[in-house]
């Protein structure tokens, strides 16, 4: 991968905030490391008052990161909540509150108790495709070793807030050495971290180059550029099949449906069954595409199916809240049908199943597709789609 760094338009930026937010667009730009949403970066800076953490609001994207995007935290307040006892999201965004270095504010991104925990000025977190390709796998511990070892110490999957800090602090600390650059969070994504802009920015895109360069010894980099070719899309299958997503999901959804040659290959596959029933690369991507795509046309099994995973990990009362209808269908003859609540909403999941079908060929070309428990996916579905203001 090629650093994107220019010098001219760095000069242009007049602060180091102002250069956080340069870094933080070219990182966001680039659709193989964060989708819609995803990521977060974050600067420290010495102030009068002490040292202030800026992190990503919540809300915003890295693609469209400007000095606004970042809310200021008194670092020091943050860290104490990061020496707490164990603390759900609601509670470390209650406790996060006495940190904020005015109001209103963007909600800080989840990850910011990360971001204050590691002693770097900068510090960028992504999901990148590349890297869940390479360590997406039943053998992750070994592929981490041959690619990564102390330039970027594994993280075992945590769900992303006050536990997944915790974890990265822990193994930074315990084998972090003087050329480590980042932390490879297992099942979720990257974090790379530096001094300044640059340096951070670099060690992102190397860490990156890295899990190319792997996938390409392995023969696993190529996707397919042809397949069969499949019958045009059949607007009656399709109707009969949006009629029961409807049904199921208790609204009109609308849909959007992509036949090029990797997603007509990946339909096609014969393992499709096995492959693609793991769940998705980085857990962010269940908000829009759910955990698993429905294959085949019965509908009602796969929400019976659905609605069974939700009740398991979430209770009947969360999982309520969330409709069981697919929202990614895979069918050799049309590829991929998505389903949003808006043209938008369906546009992103097909983004993001899109980018999961990358992922989990280029995974399955070296090793066993795995992606993190059922249960850190169905706590995602909920806190990341916005249930957690809805059951409170
Ligand atoms: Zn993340």
């Amino acid at each position: 991968m090629q650093s994107l760094w220019n010098d001219i338009d760095a000069a242009h930026c007049d602060s180091p905030l102002a250069l956080r937010a340069y870094a933080s667009r070219l990182l966001g730009g680039d659709p193989t490391l964060v989708l819609h949403g995803g990521g977060n970066t974050s600067l420290k800076r010495e102030a009068k008052s002490g040292c202030v953490l800026y992190v990503k609001g919540t809300v915003s994207d890295l693609a469209q990161a400007t000095e606004q995007t970042f809310t200021p935290l008194r670092l020091d307040s943050v860290l104490r909540v990061l020496e707490q006892p164990p603390l759900d999201n609601a509670g470390m965004m209650r406790a996060l509150e006495d940190g904020l270095l005015h109001r209103p504010a963007l909600k800080p991104s989840i990850e910011t108790l990360m971001h204050a925990g590691l002693p770097f000025a900068l510090v960028e977190h992504t999901h990148a495709d590349s890297v869940l390709a390479a360590l997406n796998v039943d053998n992750i511990q070994a592929v981490h070793a041959e690619v990564y070892g102390v330039r970027a110490p594994l993280v075992p999957y945590q769900h992303s807030g006050h536990a997944l800090a915790r974890a990265c602090l822990d193994t930074f600390r315990a084998r972090g050495m003087a050329n480590t650059i980042g932390l490879i969070l297992a099942f979720h994504g990257v974090v790379a971290f530096g001094n300044d802009a640059r340096t951070a920015y670099e060690n992102m895109i190397e860490l990156v180059t890295f899990a190319e360069e792997f996938l390409k010894a392995r023969n696993a980099w190529r996707l397919p550029e042809a397949a069969p070719v499949a019958a045009a899309p059949d607007t009656q299958t399709l109707d009969a099949l949006h009629t029961e997503i409807n049904a199921i999901a208790g609204t009109a959804l609308v849909r959007h449906v992509i036949g090029d040659a990797p997603t007509i290959a990946y339909a096609q596959r014969p393992d499709l069954a096995q492959i693609s029933q793991q769940g998705p690369a980085t857990p962010q991507h269940a908000v829009y595409t759910k955990r698993v795509p429905l294959i085949g046309r019965d509908v009602a099994g796969y929400a019976a199916r659905y609605r069974e995973y939700l009740d398991t990990h979430l209770g009947k009362t969360h999982s309520s809240l969330i409709d069981a209808a697919p929202r990614i269908a895979l069918d050799p003859a049309f590829g991929l049908c998505a389903f949003g609540t808006t043209e938008r909403e369906a546009r992103i999941a097909a983004q993001m199943y899109q980018h999961d079908i990358a992922i989990i060929t280029r995974a399955s070309s070296h090793g066993r597709y795995r992606s993190a428990p059922a249960a850190a996916i169905a706590l995602a579905e909920f806190e990341y789609g916005g249930y957690t203001a809805r059951a409170a």
